[in-house]
């Protein structure tokens, strides 16, 4: 932390905020510049910057370390990478997690899955608990959910990942799903991110839909913080004053957090664009600036969807999407399922 005084401080303002700070157990290396006084404080003591800033003579308050510590390349400079099974996230493969927003019938889960299987994903997403804006919405089929979508994973070998929105329901979640999203209105569930920290599941978090990446960074500590290392971190647009698009993607975060973080990023452009044919071009992008994976949206019948079916994609949507992924993700040095399952024509 840097402190750095008003210019016409007094020598007795210098040494109350340097005794205040000694205090509180830290380390005071002064220097006097031509204009001004500048602190450097180091040391493991807990000091507020806000409280420092507002003792008298001192300007600002610099802080030059992160907030978070776990979640922090300079705590860990190397990638975290893991596997979920034979998934590995993190790795030099483009992990593509795919399904419906949410599962609605047996027939539907099972084509979906068998869909998203074909074009090369290693994960099957779908909820069975929806945090609906409105009461009135589907609100997912609970327990009868979790049951269709864990008999499709295996019958196509996917992983699963389903959302857990309540302490509640990590019980039951944690006999179905190999991964908990939490989702991005949950993304300051404090208590519900401790639970999970003591899980020992993958974790996909979701970016909170005004959340700042610091926000988002602290709220990763949390879980890692109970000892749950394995934690990916998604990008899911956050809300801004453009109406074009349901949220807006911010494909920048991709090259920040992985530059403030060793946690692997996924971006998921169904919630961040909102609309099928956005979803593709934001896809494409979010692998070209560096994801380690995404989360899409596809439905079988998506005009038939009973939740976000204008931003799931169809089936032959997918396989191209994958298909032109697979030619993106090498110029940049990563892999994508090499081996699509069957190739099958693409609808134009
Ligand atoms: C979802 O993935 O279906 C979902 C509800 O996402 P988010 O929390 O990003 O809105
Ligand atoms: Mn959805």
């Amino acid at each position: 932390m840097v402190v750095v005084m008003k210019e016409r401080v007094t020598t007795e303002q210098v040494e109350r905020v340097i005794a205040h700070l000694v205090e509180l157990g830290m380390d005071v290396h002064r220097s006097t510049g031509a204009a001004r006084v500048v602190l450097g404080v180091v040391g493991s003591g807990k000091v507020d910057p806000r409280l420092i800033e507002m003792m008298d003579g001192v300007h600002e308050v610099l802080r030059i370390t992160e907030p978070y510590k776990l979640a922090s390349r300079t705590f860990k400079p190397e990638d975290t990478v893991f596997s979920i099974g034979d998934v590995r996230i993190g790795g030099d493969e483009v992990i593509v997690i795919a399904g419906p927003c949410s599962a609605e019938n047996e027939a539907q889960v099972n084509a979906t899955a068998a869909a998203v299987k074909r074009a090369g994903a290693k994960a099957f997403r779908g909820g069975a608990f929806k945090p609906r804006s409105s009461p009135y919405s589907f609100q997912g089929l609970g327990e009868e959910g979790l049951r269709l979508l864990r008999n499709a994973a295996n019958a196509h070998d996917l992983k699963l990942v389903t959302e857990v929105m309540d302490i509640s329901q990590i019980e039951v979640i944690d006999k179905y799903a190999d991964v908990f999203q939490v989702g991005a209105r949950n993304m300051q569930n404090f208590t519900l991110l401790r639970e999970l920290g003591r899980t020992r599941k993958t974790i996909l978090l979701k970016r909170g839909i005004s959340a700042t990446i610091e926000e988002w960074l602290l709220s990763a500590e949390y879980v890692l913080a109970g000892g749950n290392t394995q934690v990916i971190l998604c990008e899911r647009g956050i809300r801004t004053f453009e109406t074009q698009t349901r949220n807006t993607l911010d494909i920048s975060a991709i090259p920040i957090v992985k530059q403030l973080s060793h946690l692997p990023v996924f971006v998921d452009p169904s919630h961040g664009t909102g609309r099928r044919d956005k979803v593709a071009p934001m896809a494409r992008a979010a692998v070209a600036a560096g994801a380690d994976g995404l989360l899409i949206e596809v439905h079988c019948d998506p005009d038939h969807a009973l939740s976000d079916g204008a931003q799931s994609l169809f089936p032959s949507q997918f396989d191209r999407l994958m298909a032109e992924l697979r030619i993106i993700a090498p110029a940049i040095g990563r892999s994508i399922c090499l081996e699509p399952i069957a190739r099958r024509g693409w609808a134009r």
